[in-house]
């Protein structure tokens, strides 16, 4: 008999991908995908561990599942992701109502586990099992057809900056094999997908080893490079010690990888990159920066800034604030430190609130201000738009510039899956507005 299965993903874009695989695996033990959280037989919570209080969202949530279903049948309740992996077995003595605990490199063997699940028989599966994961999803058919696809290459990390759970979470660096992600990046454009984005959470450390030969990120986006009926290629999330001459070089021979670079930095400040354990310097960053600038001066840089890590002075808040109006990063990201159980940092001593949160509003009016500013530039200019959806109830549609800004403008749904020029008439700090450009696409409505 058909089931239904619903799964609420919280966090990054490799937990969505994530999503989208354990849909496909378990479609063959018939459950399908559903919309409807009210009406399952199986609520999965894929989570995130990188938020502050990650652990207490997910039995709140948890807690919202269990009101929705008082007066019904219970679903198989699952607690997937990183808080999965850090908790483990611990989260059946706190919350008896989940029944399967499941960490990010264990869902090869989800249908196994369903399949056991007999008689309420709670199981829990933390084990670091990347490289069986990867061969199990590659016999899994990707079904994730949107015009923009995401692709695992990397998963796990070996750096350990003091803040970061992900070492813990998500295991060693541990690279696919190179014809494993042609494969399925094959699948994905022949349902359609014009963008694709390889992702990892040290996306740019990808190295698989085949007959002596070292394949890297750049061998993937020359080969990507290829393929007539793909338009666009990114990758996410990388490091600046990984960004090698290899890759760099990327940038002057493809014509497909967009000029977008989001590198996270953390700090504009030496002093607090070496407390953090980042592994590389300020002078370095700028210095990756710069060159890329040279190759195309159209690449525009995003970070990731953690505001008020311990230790953090007036001074080395200041030397973060100059570098965002050097590099005027947009489309960034920033925190006020909050510490993680596990980690080096987890016992430091803490910056006062309300400096903490004066800087936060300060580094964001800055980075609102670059935002802001780049968005107007591109007001009466044409623009190339990737067209991805149909905005729901209305006639318009959304797509992105190659900044992953959004573009709406008024057009017909054949549109779905083209590059066209929008000419922009209006902006805000997060979106485009404007309309098909008639000269340049005669062929669109
Ligand atoms: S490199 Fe990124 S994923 Fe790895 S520990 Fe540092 S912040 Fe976490």
């Amino acid at each position: 008999m058909e089931k239904k299965i619903f799964i609420k993903t919280f966090g990054c874009q490799m937990n969505e991908y994530d999503s989208n695989r354990i849909y496909d695996s378990v479609k063959k033990l018939g459950f399908l995908k559903s919309n409807d959280q009210e009406k399952v037989d199986c609520y999965v919570l894929n989570t995130c561990h990188i938020r502050d209080k990650a652990k207490e969202k997910v039995y709140h949530e948890i807690g919202r599942v269990k009101k929705l279903y008082k007066q019904k049948a219970k679903p198989i309740m699952i607690v997937a992701g990183c808080v999965a992996q850090a908790e483990n077995e611990e989260m059946f003595k706190r919350e008896p109502y989940i029944d399967i605990v499941i960490g990010p490199q264990s869902y090869h063997k989800i249908n196994d586990i369903l399949k056991k699940f007999v008689n309420n028989q709670k199981q829990e599966e933390t084990d670091f099992d990347t490289v069986n994961k990867f061969n199990y999803f590659e016999r899994v058919e990707n079904k994730n057809s949107s015009v923009s696809a995401f692709i695992t290459i990397q998963e796990g990390c070996d750096k350990f900056c003091h803040f970061c759970v992900v070492p813990y979470t998500r295991g060693p660096e541990c690279s696919r094999p190179f014809n494993q992600i042609i494969n399925e990046v094959e699948k994905l454009i022949e349902n359609g997908a014009k963008e694709i984005v390889l992702l990892g959470q040290n996306v740019n450390a990808y190295s698989y080893m085949e007959s002596s030969k070292e394949y890297r990120i750049s061998n993937l986006i020359n080969k990507l490079e290829s393929y007539s009926e793909l338009k666009r290629i990114r990758y996410t999330t990388s490091h600046p010690r990984d960004m090698t001459d290899d890759l760099i070089d990327c940038y002057s021979t493809s014509k497909k990888l967009m000029p977008f670079v989001h590198l996270p930095i953390q700090s504009g400040s030496n002093k607090i990159l070496k407390l953090m354990n980042r592994k590389h310097t300020v002078e370095t960053y700028i210095d990756i920066y710069e060159r890329l600038k040279k190759i195309n001066s159209a690449i525009e840089f995003s970070s990731d800034f953690i505001i008020s890590y311990p230790g953090e002075s007036e001074d080395d808040f200041n030397d973060t604030l100059d570098l965002v109006k050097k590099i005027r990063f947009i489309n960034s990201f920033s925190f006020i430190f909050s510490p993680r159980p596990g980690t080096k940092a987890a016992n430091l001593n803490l910056i006062d609130k309300e400096i903490s949160k004066e800087r936060l509003l300060k580094i964001q009016e800055h980075l609102s201000k670059n935002q802001l500013r780049m968005n107007e530039s591109l007001i009466n200019k044409s623009i190339d738009v990737l067209v991805e959806n149909k905005i729901d109830g209305q006639s318009k549609l959304f797509g992105r510039n190659m900044y992953m800004n959004s573009v709406i403008f008024n057009g017909e749904i054949k549109n779905i899956g083209k590059e066209l020029k929008i000419k922009i008439d209006k902006v805000n700090k997060n979106s485009l507005f404007g309309e098909i450009e008639k000269k340049n696409n005669k062929r669109a409505a």
